[in-house]
């Protein structure tokens, strides 16, 4: 593995870095409100060949030829300079690849351009309350009749449903078929008369989750995405992009270099905890992953580069297994160090943000927060034996009889 990159890919992050002194705004631009100026700023990274590099210029994109080293210097950098790049919401980083791989063009030419700047937002309807990691069981149900779907049922843990103009989910058109075959993937409209949003209250106090209700909910025809009775193969391209999400490396160096800042500034027994030897050991056992965890991706994209079939790509199947624990451990040691301030509720700022802890509550949140990609997208054990299954070619674990 050649962990160099070569003049052409320096002088590519030369470019990157030019372009990002133009963030934050100034002047006029910087009145403009916090919104506003984010999609002022992406408009004009897209137009410079940076944000949503290899989608099409028809679907909103760049329009560049795929190159996983580019895309790593544009996160590296817009990370650091905290700049808004590809938005890593449901609408953007899940649903967009999907309609590109399996969406008709009609489909992505209506959708995907919203997605992708934000202005519609979009949440994922695939859970129900008896199906989460046996997905395929799920029973909410669509039925044509006529040039539209009839949707019934419910869905649960639905992320943000209750801010989302639309939802992409799995719902049950063949009721007869065997459980993975009568699956439609549709995408519906959430202000469809007949559907009921309810949010859930969650540990860090705010309320992201929701469960949402179809009483006789009508989609039209042509929203369904593939095939009838086949969305259970576009249900997986859209997880692999969910997962690809979670595990993201530049933000665990981030919160890994604010941890090390907090041992510093933490006071123990009259001196800074980072002088404490336990605390230390602590931090170099984080290290260790987080720096795995940069080595693994820069694999998956020296992979990726060399165009590798994703058979060779079991670095990309950890990640996310990998990164959720990582992040776990590297909060726990945050945690641990608040003391007593780890009994301090997070504000409604930190629920808000995805931003960086650095403050008490801010760190309370992110703790409470590392336990849930864990289950999100898949639950880790579900993970393990993706990897073990189908990365290594073990047997396949016990399955319950089908139903
Ligand atoms: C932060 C967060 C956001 C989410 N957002 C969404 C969303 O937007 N849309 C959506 O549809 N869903 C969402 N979910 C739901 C998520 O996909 C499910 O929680 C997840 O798939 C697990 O399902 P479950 O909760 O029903 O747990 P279960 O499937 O009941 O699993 C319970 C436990 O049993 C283990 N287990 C289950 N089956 C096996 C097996 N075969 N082998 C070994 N162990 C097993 C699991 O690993 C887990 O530890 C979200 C969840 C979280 C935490």
């Amino acid at each position: 593995m050649d962990l160099q990159y070569s003049e052409a890919y320096q002088e590519f992050r030369r470019e990157v870095q030019v372009f990002l002194a133009g963030w934050p705004l100034q002047a006029e631009e910087a009145k403009l409100s916090a919104e506003e100026q984010e999609a002022l700023f992406r408009a004009r990274a897209i137009e410079a060949g940076f944000v949503y590099r290899d989608i099409p210029k028809q679907y909103g994109g760049a329009g560049c030829e795929p190159d996983g080293l580019k895309d790593a210097i544009v996160r590296e950098e817009f990370y650091r300079a905290g700049a808004p790049g590809n938005l890593p919401t449901q609408g953007a980083g899940m649903l967009a690849p999907t309609l590109l791989e399996f969406g008709s063009e009609a489909q992505k030419k209506r959708f995907i351009p919203p997605a992708l700047t934000g202005e519609e937002a979009w949440c994922q309807g695939y859970s129900e309350p008896g199906s989460g990691s046996d997905l395929a069981s799920l029973q909410c149900s669509a039925r044509l009749d006529g040039d539209h779907w009839v949707v019934n049922g419910q869905k649960i843990w639905t992320s943000n449903a209750h801010e989302a103009d639309f939802m992409f989910g799995l719902f049950r058109t063949e009721p007869d078929a065997s459980k993975h075959a009568g699956i439609s993937y549709l995408l519906v409209d959430m202000k469809s008369p007949g559907i009921d949003v309810r949010p859930l209250r969650e540990m860090t106090g705010s309320s992201e989750f929701t469960e949402v209700f179809f009483d006789d909910v009508r989609v039209p025809a042509e929203n369904l995405v593939g095939k009838r009775g086949e969305g259970w193969a576009v249900s997986r391209a859209t997880l692999v992009h969910e997962r690809n999400l979670i595990g993201n490396p530049n933000m665990m160096r981030e919160t890994f270099d604010d941890l090390v800042e907090l041992a510093r500034n933490t006071i123990r027994n009259g001196r800074p905890a980072i002088e404490d030897a336990h605390v230390r050991q602590r931090l170099v056992e984080v290290e260790g992953y987080v720096r795995t965890a940069e080595t693994s991706n820069m694999r998956q994209f020296s992979a990726s580069v060399r165009g590798e079939p994703l058979k060779a790509m079991r670095p990309m199947m950890m990640a996310k297994l990998y990164g959720t624990d990582t992040v776990q451990m590297l909060q726990a040691v945050a945690y641990d160090l608040l003391g007593s301030e780890g009994m301090l509720a997070p504000t409604e700022e930190d629920i808000r943000g995805w931003s960086r802890s650095n403050t008490p509550t801010g760190w309370v949140e992110a703790y409470i927060f590392s336990l849930g990609p864990a289950i999100a997208g898949g639950a880790s054990n579900i993970q393990l034996n993706i990897i073990g299954e189908r990365g290594y070619g073990l047997p396949r674990d016990l399955r319950p009889p089908a139903k």
